[in-house]
């Protein structure tokens, strides 16, 4: 059976990927989460011409003689009167500046003596305040349906005094390791053992990408343990089960799922690592069979379920980053599948980036994953490439 190309599987994944409900949250919870709606400012911000400095203010016309001073304006308790001819406002910043008053005199520009003020430097008329709705107004849009919230959107929305917004849901996710072999993390362990990493690998990947992880556990290579696993499986968006998906005797997962409902939308795609994995629809939810050998797995997310959990949440962008770095090293041709190299880019004070993989690319090997900060793409065709050249690397 001819591999499937990756784009085509990707396509694949994409079209059947469709942004889930939505719901409504407080601020406080929004981080990282993603808008489904415009977000309108509630007010005009600033709500009032403010003074953007410690000071006085008055009238422009006014400054070639001495002022007298009538009172102050503060932060929070503003000044009930206005400013006639001759007069200064001892004012703080943030505070209203009153009626009547044009300019705002930063103390450090000013003498005071008895109840006098004298304005030594003032540049020009209007200085030092902040006009009403500079910011911006009241329905203004702050935030675009689609933008991921940071912390610097929570402030804009907090300031325009959004308490709820419309977010994506969060994807669910179940997450069914299999293998004999597997140990969970703490375990004592015994001579023909490994440490299950997967399963915390993914639950990490889910979490930093928006999703709820839900661990089903780990299923013996038998059929009846897959089966009861497989029986779990429930009210979750995506359902990603790790190992069994190779041509051994024990991977043996695909045909129980198929028994159990799913179709297949594809099994083998032309990538390196990452070959054997399967995507499909069972019962409605998407599913990702991924190869066990952790850096297959990975590699697999970040092409495949990385890029379905992004437009499930509503998001424009789908993958990592992709950036270009000069190779370090020669690298021979390409191998008849698009290769993901685990790599290490560096990057100099001119902001150039030097890549290297030239290193063991054993897709069992997790230290290289953990070391590798970009994946060095290798086209299904590439020629051979040499030291010096540019390189497509996507940053991980
Ligand atoms: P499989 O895809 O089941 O043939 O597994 C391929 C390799 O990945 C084997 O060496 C497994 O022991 C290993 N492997 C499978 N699942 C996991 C896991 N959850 N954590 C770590 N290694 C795994
Ligand atoms: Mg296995």
């Amino acid at each position: 059976m001819a591999l499937l190309p990756v784009p085509e599987a990707l396509e694949t994944i994409l079209n059947r990927s469709h942004p889930i409900e939505t719901e409504i949250i407080s601020i406080h919870d929004a981080l990282g989460r993603v808008l489904a709606d415009d977000v309108r400012s509630q007010l005009t911000q600033p709500p009032f011409a403010a003074s953007a400095m410690d000071g006085y203010a008055v009238r422009f016309d006014d400054i070639g003689g001495p002022l007298t001073l009538i009172d102050e304006s503060q932060a929070g308790k503003s000044f009930d009167g206005s400013l006639s001819n001759g007069e200064a406002l001892r004012i703080f910043t943030g505070a209203p500046v009153p009626v009547g008053a044009d300019t705002v005199i930063m103390q450090e520009n000013t003498s005071f003596e008895g109840n006098q003020v004298t304005i030594n430097e003032c540049r020009a008329k209007g200085i030092n305040i902040r006009k009403i709705g500079e910011d911006f107004k009241k329905d203004d849009i702050l935030l675009k349906k689609g933008v991921k919230i940071t912390a610097r959107h929570i402030a804009v929305i907090a300031a325009g005094n959004v308490e709820k917004i419309c977010v994506y849901r969060k994807p669910k996710v179940a997450i069914l390791s299999t293998g004999d072999e597997l140990l969970d993390v703490g375990s004592e362990i015994s001579p023909d053992k490994i440490v299950n990493s997967n399963v915390p690998l993914f639950m990490a990947l889910i979490k930093e990408n928006g999703g709820i992880p839900v661990n089903i556990g780990t299923a013996r290579d038998t059929l009846d343990d897959v089966k009861a696993k497989i029986s779990k499986v429930k009210d979750v968006d995506i359902f990603v089960s790790i190992g069994g998906v190779s041509v051994g005797d024990y991977d043996i997962i695909k045909d129980v799922l198929k028994d159990a409902g799913l179709k297949v939308d594809f099994w083998k795609v032309a990538m390196q690592p990452g070959k054997p994995i399967v995507y499909g629809d069972f019962k409605g939810i998407h599913y990702f069979g991924m190869p066990g050998n952790p850096s297959s797995a990975y590699i697999c997310f970040v092409n495949f379920m990385l890029p379905a959990m992004n437009k499930m949440q509503g998001l424009g962008e789908y993958g990592y980053p992709i950036s270009h770095a000069i190779l370090d090293h020669d690298i021979k041709e390409g191998s008849g599948r698009m290769n993901f190299m685990r790599a290490i880019y560096t990057e100099n004070q001119d902001g150039i980036k030097t890549v290297s993989a030239n290193f063991s690319q054993s897709s069992a090997l997790l230290k290289t994953m953990s070391d590798a900060n970009c994946l060095l793409i290798r086209d299904v065709k590439a020629l051979p490439a040499k030291a010096g050249e540019l390189v497509k690397i996507v940053l991980i």
